[in-house]
């Protein structure tokens, strides 16, 4: 298992992935540590977690650099992202004890209440492209339930698992109750059927969580799935203009564009389309592509050469097939895994670039009629995770997002992001269960009914 740097293609580093019985032992020494864990106080397990969150501040910028390097995350997002997963530390340690309180129901016994109970080992695959975020806001929750961690995260970034591993060592966590095994994905089948293996969560493409989801069902074993999307910005005519194409091109952008929430498509009424198209294609022109390292770059290289090549195949496809490239659109020369801001108009039905995800720096545009017509749009897509609406109207904006948009999470005015304190995940193929706020929480947990007669 090798960490290769995208910038330049050099080999950072080689790990020595675990053997099987190395893997075993992890989970058995999981198992152990879970066994004292679930019968600590919820203060006890939240000294933790705000000693983590100081960990993780104190180490931000290795940990930033460390990303940069492996997986070509510019520097400042990267100590943005870590000051994320401290809050989140700090936002579980404070609330947990309330959302797992025991609820007391009325019925006709002499007492019933519902109580929430850790459910043991928790298996964590997760993508690299938050390689802190998409695991600090799973073990967050599932620590403070009682749980047990063990993570298999991308093969692309070993030395972010073990950074992981080794913040979670330095915040004095009980020896075992959280373990990075690395292994390949082909290796995975063989975890989640460990018996003491409880349930998965799982964050990346659509084929993995149903790869994963399909292992996990055969063997009743809770999965949880946080997959792709193609979310839907769509500008009404009457929208602040400036505003929308600010936030359009800001979230398209992040993360050099590959995240699962970045803005995909952007459907904009025609009495505005031009005004919009124009201002988008003068933002989108002007961000630059540099070395993650140095500051000030907004875009880093893709994480992978064969991500990049990729979506350079996806884009050419899509021009092939009739679209136009108005942006962009080329593979830059060099050794660095760069694409640059990409636009694509045009797109019929008919081409395959209207159903796929481009995971990248590559915008959809287009126009519709009307808002019913943008709306049609919008939800035209395998895809559910989030979406936005842009309008000065906000009670408009507020009825769109809430009955109208098929998506987990749907913002009004304003970039789609995760928010340790609001539920997130998707519908459709972009997975089921909810991570974050007091609603993830309860995802790795027996909901367990208490009834004395
Ligand atoms: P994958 O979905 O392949 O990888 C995500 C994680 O799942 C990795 O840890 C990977 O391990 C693991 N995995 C992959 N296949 C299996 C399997 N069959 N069984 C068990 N674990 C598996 O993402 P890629 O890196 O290949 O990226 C491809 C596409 O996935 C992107 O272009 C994007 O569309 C989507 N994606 C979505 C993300 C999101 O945030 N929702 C994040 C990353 C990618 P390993 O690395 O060892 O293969």
């Amino acid at each position: 298992m090798q960490s290769v740097n995208p910038l330049n293609g050099e080999v950072i580093k080689d790990y020595i992935p675990h053997t099987a019985t190395e893997v075993n032992n992890k989970i058995q020494s999981a198992n152990k540590a879970f066994k004292s864990w679930e019968n600590t106080s919820f203060e006890t397990r939240s000294a933790y977690l705000i000693k983590l969150g100081e960990v993780l501040r104190h180490r931000k910028e290795e940990l930033a650099e460390l990303m940069a390097l492996e997986m070509g995350k510019p520097l400042e997002q990267g100590i943005a992202e870590v000051e994320k997963c401290a809050f989140c530390c700090d936002y579980y340690a404070k609330n947990a004890t309330s959302f797992l309180q025991k609820q007391l129901i009325d019925t006709d016994a002499s007492k019933s209440f519902v109580s929430f109970q850790p459910v043991g080992v928790v298996l964590a695959i997760m993508p690299w492209n938050f390689p802190f975020w998409q695991v600090l806001r799973f073990f967050c929750p599932a620590i403070m339930a009682g749980n047990a961690a063990v993570l298999k995260h991308a093969s692309n970034v070993p030395g972010c698992a073990m950074a992981i591993e080794s913040v979670v060592r330095e915040a004095g966590f009980p020896e075992g109750l959280f373990h990075t095994i690395l292994i390949g994905s082909k290796e995975v089948d063989a975890v989640i059927e460990h018996p003491l293996i409880k349930a998965v969560t799982l964050t990346g493409s659509t084929e993995a969580g149903k790869q994963v989801a399909a292992k996990a069902g055969s063997l009743i074993k809770k999965t949880v799935l946080e997959l792709g999307g193609s979310d839907a910005y769509i500008v009404l005519a009457d929208a602040d203009i400036d505003k929308a194409v600010e936030i359009c091109v800001n979230s398209r952008l992040i993360n050099s564009g590959q995240s699962c929430i970045a803005a995909k498509r952007f459907i904009v009424v025609k009495e505005i389309a031009e005004e919009f198209s124009s201002k988008f294609h003068a933002l989108m022109k002007n961000k630059h592509y540099g070395d993650p390292l140095q500051k000030g770059s907004s875009l880093g290289p893709l994480a992978r050469h064969d991500l990049r090549d990729q979506l350079h195949t996806q884009v050419h496809q899509a021009v092939a097939k009739g679209a136009k490239c108005t942006l962009g659109g080329f593979l830059p020369e060099g050794t660095g895994a760069f694409y640059p801001p990409t636009i694509l108009t045009g797109i019929s039905k008919s081409n395959p670039a209207y159903l796929e995800e481009f995971f990248g720096p590559v915008a959809l545009l287009f126009i519709a009629e009307n808002e019913e017509q943008a709306i049609d749009i919008a939800n035209d897509t395998s895809f559910g995770l989030g979406s936005a609406i842009f309008t000065k109207d906000q009670v408009r904006g507020e009825q769109i997002a809430e009955t109208k948009l098929q998506a987990g999470s749907c913002f009004v005015n304003a970039q789609v992001k995760s928010d340790p304190r609001l539920p997130f995940g998707g519908i459709k193929e972009s997975g089921y269960g909810r991570e974050l706020g007091l609603f993830g929480i309860h995802e790795f947990v027996n909901i367990k009914t208490v009834y004395v007669g």
